[in-house]
């Protein structure tokens, strides 16, 4: 079941297919490859029956969807949500494409979910989802071939499950089939903040080149999960306030900014930010609009669109979370001159980090946590410092930029490799 969002009527797809046709233009890309890039490369729906708790059996269905390996294996999240569907999988499988051609890894773009409410179910019905659904696609997935990752409702206790599962399969253990796995089984350290940390360096970038001071700083943050709390974290050392922050439940308000380490212990205890003591409440609807110096939406797509865009307030928004912004609201956030960092650079961090997880498993050779930091710096700088560039070398957005240098990269390595046969 898909939900009808009124303010987003185009919808994910139709936004992403928008972006590439835009950026096609602007550097001239031959229609071929167009449309190569415009189909995901393979598409997998799969049913999955799994024995309940009460004996009953329920039929989930997953998908996993391959846009693009020219630039090496597919790589890419496992979504756990009600409102999964094909469409969107497609559409993030896309980002993910962009996304690790604007960092310069050497992956193409996947993703896949199962349409369910893992917030409904148990431990045990959700490690047999899990293991059903790898077993479905046991020859799509391989380190070579399609390198799953945690997204929303999936985590590192999930990607165990796939490693065991792909493993027992093949009769050895492969680390190299997932990332975001635990640090025993081969995780990378540092992996777990990795997407929060990426955005702290890009809005350290962003605020330098717009003369934003960091220090004193407010900002508002949509989604507590594990891109926002572990951003929130970070910011704080650069002297940012967080003044309001919203999770599924409901938005919480302070404006002397919120004690992030104190709402943390506060939300892992009681599954939401919502009732936190030093706080006043607040209706997730007004949320986004709060007068504020960074917007951060770290949730769900469409969520600034063509019902609010013209009420946002802040100078910076960053994109954390995938696809956050319709075509709509990006047209009236740009109207106004509010920056955007878009999506497919925003939070690059997690998959940047995967891709070095990926090297030590192959490698069987572990960096420390200093070290993936630092790489993660260094990749996350030069890639803002790309985009920035080619935005102000072609007087774009930086979404634009951030999509004519990706589809560039993409564009680059078709014509150097040719189409088969
Ligand atoms: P998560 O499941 O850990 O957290 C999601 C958060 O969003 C939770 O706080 C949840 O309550 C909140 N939320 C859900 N529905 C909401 C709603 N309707 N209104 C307000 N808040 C809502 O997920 P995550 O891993 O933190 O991912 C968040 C976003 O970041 C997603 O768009 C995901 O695709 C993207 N992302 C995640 C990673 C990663 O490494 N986890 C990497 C890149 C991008």
């Amino acid at each position: 079941m898909d939900i009808v969002n009124s303010c987003d009527p185009q919808g994910p797809l139709a936004a992403v297919l928008e972006e590439l046709t835009q950026s096609a233009e602007i550097i001239g890309l031959d229609d071929r490859t167009l449309q190569k890039l415009r189909h995901p490369k393979r598409t997998f729906i799969v049913s999955i029956p799994v024995l309940m708790d009460d004996g009953g059996l329920n039929v989930f269905t997953g998908y996993r969807v391959q846009h693009n390996i020219d630039r090496g294996p597919a790589k890419g999240g496992i979504r756990y949500h009600p409102d999964v569907s094909l469409e969107k999988t497609v559409a993030l499988s896309m980002l993910m494409t962009w996304k690790c051609a604007v960092v310069d890894i050497p992956y193409g773009g996947a993703k896949g979910g199962i349409i369910c409410d893992p917030a409904d179910m148990s431990k045990n019905e959700l490690e047999h989802m899990t293991r059903r659904y790898t077993t479905e696609l046991i020859d799509v997935f391989g380190p070579e071939r399609d390198i799953p990752a945690p997204d929303m409702g999936t985590g590192p206790e999930v990607m165990g499950w796939i490693m065991d599962t792909y493993s027992m399969n093949k009769g050895y253990s492969v680390p190299g089939v997932v990332t975001g796995k635990p640090l025993s089984i081969g995780g990378a350290r540092g992996r777990s903040k990795a997407t929060g940390r990426g955005c702290v360096f890009v809005i350290r970038e962003a605020a330098k080149r717009e003369g934003i001071e960091l220090d004193g700083a407010t900002m508002v943050l949509q989604g507590f999960g594990n891109v926002g709390s572990a951003l929130a974290e970070l910011i704080v050392p650069l002297g940012v306030k967080v003044i309001a922050i919203g999770d599924v439940a409901g938005s919480i308000y302070n404006s002397g900014g919120l004690d992030i380490a104190a709402l943390k212990r506060f939300s892992d205890e009681a599954g939401s930010v919502v009732g936190f003591p030093e706080s006043e409440p607040l209706d997730n609807g007004d949320l986004l609009t709060l007068d504020c110096d960074i917007l951060v939406p770290a949730a769900l797509e469409g969520q600034i669109n063509d019902c609010n865009a013209a009420d946002i307030s802040a100078r910076l928004v960053v994109e954390a979370a995938n696809a956050p912004t319709t075509p709509e609201g990006d047209r009236i956030l740009n109207e106004r001159g509010i920056v955007i960092v878009p999506d497919i650079l925003a939070n690059a961090g997690g998959v940047t980090v995967s891709y070095f997880e990926w090297v030590q498993s192959l490698q069987a050779y572990f960096w420390t946590e200093e070290q993936v930091n630092l790489r993660l710096e260094d990749v996350m700088t030069r890639a803002f410092e790309n985009v920035y560039d080619e935005a102000k070398k072609r007087d774009l957005d930086m979404r634009t930029a951030a999509m004519t240098v990706a589809v560039g990269r993409v564009a680059e390595a078709i014509t150097d490799r040719g189409i088969f046969p």
